[in-house]
């Protein structure tokens, strides 16, 4: 895995100069208003778009994934841009809402603001997509963003920010990437003394959001935080099979296992268990590691993969495709486990390598309760052949988002928002949260003409309030 030539490692000074930048370049961008953003948000989207080889190039040679998984992986953030940029004057913008009964005399008007600069820090598995779910949603609600890529990816950063300078210098310094390890992400967090960032959307893990959280409470900063998953895959007995297989082996082993939202876990009713297996099997067996999806990024997972997978077979679990030998390089051949108990890391830890644990259940009811007693919850999915038993799972299921009959059904379309509690995090990028996230509520009222008996003066007399007060109480006595 490479990046271009060294990047070089931001201190706290350097994170204070790029938030006062960007909150100068944020002024005319607040004021260029909804229309003016859209026009400068889409015309950075082409620029992306007609970039897409360089941007999938350096996404593939930073973090190792095939180029083929890393130009899906543009087509995504375009997918999302394009939404955030032509959606946030109707979700924002402002609008007329009801005054209700007692302020019937007022015009009452609600509009989102711009926070003003949101500090993004961001993973390495997906650097541009994940990124861009908070950076392009708060460039589009007003804000300036100040971003800081893993020390995996920074090229990616680096090339974001320029990309988005090219193609709208009038506010060229609007979206400031700074880079280097961990210390610059504690200093952007705030963790050596207030930066001024008016919001923190983080995307990483569970540890690292404590502490991003723990940093953010010293300045009462608002946080975002998208961490990691150990989503499910629930197969009912009138399930297609090949369909959820297909779908298992390509949410489970895709980007080797490295998705947030990837499936490493399977619920399956003992009716069908058996066929599933040999169908994941049949289909994982076949995969080329290397050229289905890359080698694990970060060095150290392979340590994680290996524990989770020994321990799975300790614990009485057995190896239906690979084995303990399996992860023996970066480039981790897929393995199939069942019969792994739930007390397992490989089903309590996120994995986040080319394994999946597919387990037996009495019926869905069983699989729902396995499902939703995980500390992690972000996606799931479920394979039926009724769709409105899917819809009646699906509702039961506690995670943020269900796909019914796909996998990672919802990653893909902009108007649903993503996101996930517990171990998870907390909050919510696209859609219409995904803007609102990033934007302060702003409520007016106007007085339209003057009422029958004005509460807020001390004009009206005592007896003529106390009147309209006990009309209004019998009222809502009634209903
Ligand atoms: P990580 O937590 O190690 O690092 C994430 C970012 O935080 C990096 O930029 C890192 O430099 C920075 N960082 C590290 N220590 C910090 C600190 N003390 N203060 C501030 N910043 C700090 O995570 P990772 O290994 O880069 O990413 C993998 C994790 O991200 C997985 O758990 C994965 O599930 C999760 N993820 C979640 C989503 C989602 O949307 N929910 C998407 C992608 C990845």
């Amino acid at each position: 895995m490479t990046s271009p030539a060294d990047p070089p490692v931001h201190g706290v000074e350097d994170v204070r100069t790029a938030v006062e930048q960007a909150r100068s370049a944020g002024r005319s961008w607040a004021a260029l208003g909804h229309r003016g953003r859209r026009t400068a948000l889409l015309g950075w989207k082409h620029a992306v778009a007609r970039r897409t080889d360089e941007f999938a190039g350096l996404i593939a040679s930073e973090t190792g994934k095939p180029l083929h998984d890393a130009r899906a992986e543009v087509l995504l953030t375009l997918v999302h841009l394009d939404w955030a940029a032509r959606n946030a004057r109707r979700v924002l913008g402002r609008r007329r809402v009801s005054s209700g009964l007692l302020s019937v005399h007022q015009r009452a008007l609600l509009s989102y603001r711009p926070l003003g600069v949101v500090g993004v820090i961001g993973p390495w598995n997906y650097p541009l997509y994940t990124p861009m779910g908070s950076i392009g949603y708060a460039l589009a609600a007003g804000n300036a963003v100040v971003f800081k890529p893993s020390e995996l990816t920074p090229g990616v950063g680096i090339l974001l920010a320029r990309s988005f300078g090219e193609a709208v210098p009038d506010h060229a310094g609007l979206l400031r990437t700074i880079t280097g390890p961990a210390s610059t992400g504690a200093a952007l967090a705030g963790a050596d003394g207030p930066t001024g960032l008016d919001k923190v959307a983080f995307t990483g893990s569970p540890g690292t959001a404590r502490r991003v959280a723990a940093a953010c409470a010293a300045t009462l900063t608002p946080l975002l935080a998208e961490c990691g998953g150990k989503d499910a895959v629930l197969v009912a007995a009138d399930a297609d099979l090949d369909a959820a297989a297909d779908a298992i082996v390509w949410g489970a082993m895709g980007n080797a296992g490295q998705t947030c939202a990837g499936v490493e876990r399977v619920y399956a009713v003992a009716s069908v268990h058996e066929e599933l297996c040999a169908r994941v099997v049949s289909r994982a067996r076949v995969l080329a590691p290397g050229e289905a999806y890359g080698p694990l990024t970060l060095p150290s997972q392979l340590d994680v993969v290996r524990r989770h997978v020994k321990q799975a077979l300790q614990d009485g679990g057995r190896a239906v495709l690979g084995g303990p030998d399996a992860p023996r390089t970066r480039t981790v051949a897929p393995v199939v486990l069942t019969g792994v108990p739930e007390d397992s890391p490989a089903v309590t830890e996120e994995t986040f390598g080319p394994v999946v644990v597919v387990n037996a259940v009495r019926d869905m009811a069983e699989a729902v309760e396995r499902a939703n007693a995980s500390a992690y919850s972000l996606g799931a999915a479920v394979f039926t052949r009724s769709r409105a038993a899917g819809l009646a799972v699906a509702g039961r299921l506690d995670s943020g988002a269900v796909s019914v009959n796909s996998v990672l059904g919802f990653a893909a379309v902009p108007s649903l928002p993503f996101g996930g509690a517990g171990e998870s995090g907390y909050g919510r990028i696209h859609g219409e949260e995904g803007l609102r996230a990033f934007a302060a509520p702003h409520s007016v009222t106007v007085r339209r003409f003057a009422p029958a008996v004005d509460l807020t003066s001390f004009a009206t007399p005592r007896t003529a309030a106390a009147r309209a007060v006990e009309l209004g109480r019998r009222l809502h006595a009634r209903f």
